[in-house]
């Protein structure tokens, strides 16, 4: 082809192969793809709903309401499908971290109460008004500039106190919690729905600190109580908090790790039935032999000291499969682990398949995921990555980039 040449595309082609490869079935795509096991999420957010339920401090049959954090696409695992399932399951909140985050839930046409956790831009404040999304309010500029908006498009807008208590983050001091209150209240647009914290050590082996918070945010909702505000819905407890602090339950729970399947700390007692949601997937495309002292990949970093089979899967960092996993993870394939050998490249790895006969060319490889049903070895989880490269399980399957496409199993009804 010459430059400023354009090329021809066959209609009748383009119509059949092409708009099969983009909406056909899951057996002409792309090798490399997640699976999104909506089962083992359903079953995840039943087990803490189970386990909120026996903890609670009220009666066992009574649990807090539950608010399901589905922002940076529900922790990569799909906005739209994930909010779906946990509407299913009962969930009374929703939360995101962004506007258009928000936008995708209500376009999906779900009207549940969807929670704003991160501060938007001036210019999204109209978005959300007009999306009646829930803002956590933390100072009396964003009062005023909720209430404007609201005045403006003639609506009445839900929202929640957000109070910093040790997060270090976003949320007013305790001390001014009152006149952030008064603030609201003298808005007849807004309405003060709730009142919130958020627990920064929830997951740290020691559980001082959190107690120590817990006890001091009680205090300043008794204090509300005491000058006669009802603050509505108390809320403070994220995935570590349903784990490890039952007192800190009050009337909502805010989990996100626990639904996907994974637990906030890798030191942490593991009491709840959890089932990794994600599954990362590719395939073998391609096995050759190599002599022993053969290097592989970029820089050399890993040459054979016997004769062995190498084989290369289509997945790299762009997919989000990190590069430091590069001569330290294994894969999973024909039901056994074979290690990374080399640089994890942008589009592709390498594995090493030993000395004996390969595995066929097109052979699944299971990058992470959740434990087969055979028992004995299993296929790493995120977990293990994350391990392997010094971070949390949220990071490797929010790491997993628009290239790698989602597939969905388990039923929605
Ligand atoms: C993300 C988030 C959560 C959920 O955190 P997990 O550790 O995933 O349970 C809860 N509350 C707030 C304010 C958050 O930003």
């Amino acid at each position: 082809m010459r430059a400023g040449e354009t090329i021809a595309i066959r209609k009748d082609l383009r119509d059949t192969v092409y708009a099969a490869y983009v909406h056909g079935p899951e057996t002409i795509m792309r090798p490399t793809r997640a699976i999104i096991h909506l089962e083992n999420l359903k079953h995840n957010i039943r087990s803490v709903q189970a386990w909120t339920a026996v903890h609670s401090p009220g009666p066992p049959t009574v649990r807090p309401k539950l608010c399901i954090a589905v922002k940076a696409d529900a922790y990569g695992h799909g906005i739209v499908e994930t909010a779906r399932a946990a509407v299913e399951c009962g969930t009374e909140y929703l939360a995101v971290a962004t506007v258009d985050e928000a936008v995708q839930v209500r376009e999906a046409g779900i009207a549940l109460p969807l929670l704003l956790y991160s501060l938007p831009g001036t210019t999204e404040i109209p978005t959300v008004i007009a999306m009646r999304i829930t803002p956590l309010v933390t100072d009396r500029a964003y009062v005023e500039a909720l209430a404007r908006e609201s005045r403006a498009q003639g609506l009445r807008t839900s929202c929640h106190i957000k109070v910093d208590t040790g997060m270090g983050r976003i949320g007013c001091r305790p001390e001014d919690a009152i006149r952030l209150v008064e603030a609201v209240h003298s808005h007849p647009e807004l309405r003060l729905e709730g009142i919130s914290t958020h627990y920064p050590m929830a997951d740290h082996e020691d559980e001082r600190y959190t107690r120590d918070q817990t006890a001091r945010f009680a205090s300043l909702i008794e204090d509300l109580r005491t000058r006669g505000v009802d603050p509505g819905l108390v809320h403070a407890s994220n995935s570590g908090g349903v784990l490890r602090f039952p007192e800190g339950y009050f009337d909502m729970v805010r989990p996100g790790i626990l639904v996907y399947g994974y637990y906030p700390g890798s030191e942490l007692d593991r009491p709840i039935d959890l089932k990794p949601v994600m599954e990362f997937r590719s395939k073998l495309v391609f096995v050759k032999n190599v002599a022993p002292g053969t290097a592989i990949s970029y820089g050399h970093t890993w040459t054979s000291s016997r004769d062995t089979w190498i084989g290369t899967v289509p997945c790299g960092y762009a997919d989000g499969y990190p590069r430091l996993l590069s001569n330290r993870a294994q894969v999973w394939i024909d039901g056994r682990r074979c290690p990374v050998v080399g640089a994890v490249c942008m589009d592709q790895f390498m594995i090493d398949l030993g000395p004996g006969p390969p595995p066929e060319r097109y052979t699944d490889v299971i990058l992470f995921g959740p434990q087969q049903d055979n028992g004995g070895a299993t296929p790493p989880d995120a977990a293990e990555l994350a391990t392997l490269c010094e971070t949390i399980p949220y990071e490797i399957t929010c790491s997993l980039s628009k290239r790698v496409p989602r597939i969905f199993t388990g039923e929605l009804e």
